[in-house]
C-alpha cells in the first residue's frame, strides 16, 4: 500500500480556492477555464468535468506537488485539501504525511 501523498489527489473548486490556487470569483467562471489555468501552471493533471473533481499534479516521482522532498511534511497541512483531511492515512501526527515508498511494481 502506498499512501496518500504519493497518491494523485482527487480535490474539488473550494479545495483550490482554500489553497489559493484559485480566486474567490473564479468559481462563477466555467471550471472547464479554470482547470485549463491550473494545467498550464502545472498544478492541477486532470480534471473531470462531469464530476467537478480536478486531480492534482504530482512530482516525477509520484509525490505530491505539495510534499516537501526532504522533510515529507506536507507544505499546504492547513489548507489541505478535504480528501487528504478524510484520508485514513493522513497522520500520525499534525503535518506529518505518512510516507511509505511505493511497494515493487507486481
Ligand atoms: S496532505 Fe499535503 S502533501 Fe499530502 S497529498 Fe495532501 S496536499 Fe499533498
Amino acid at each position: 500500500m502506498s499512501s496518500c501523498c504519493t497518491l494523485p489527489v482527487e480535490v474539488r473548486i473550494k479545495d483550490l480556492i482554500r489553497i489559493g490556487v484559485v480566486d474567490e470569483f473564479e468559481k462563477d467562471e466555467p471550471p472547464k477555464n479554470v482547470a485549463k489555468r491550473l494545467q498550464k501552471e502545472g498544478i492541477v493533471e486532470r480534471f473531470n468535468q462531469k464530476s467537478g473533481i480536478f486531480t492534482l499534479a504530482r512530482m516525477s516521482n509520484d509525490d505530491c506537488l505539495y510534499l516537501d522532498r526532504k522533510s515529507r511534511l506536507c507544505t499546504i497541512y492547513d489548507k489541505r485539501p478535504d480528501t487528504c483531511r478524510n484520508h485514513p492515512k493522513v497522520g500520525p501526527r499534525p503535518g506529518y504525511c505518512a510516507y511509505k515508498p511505493k511497494p515493487p511494481a507486481r
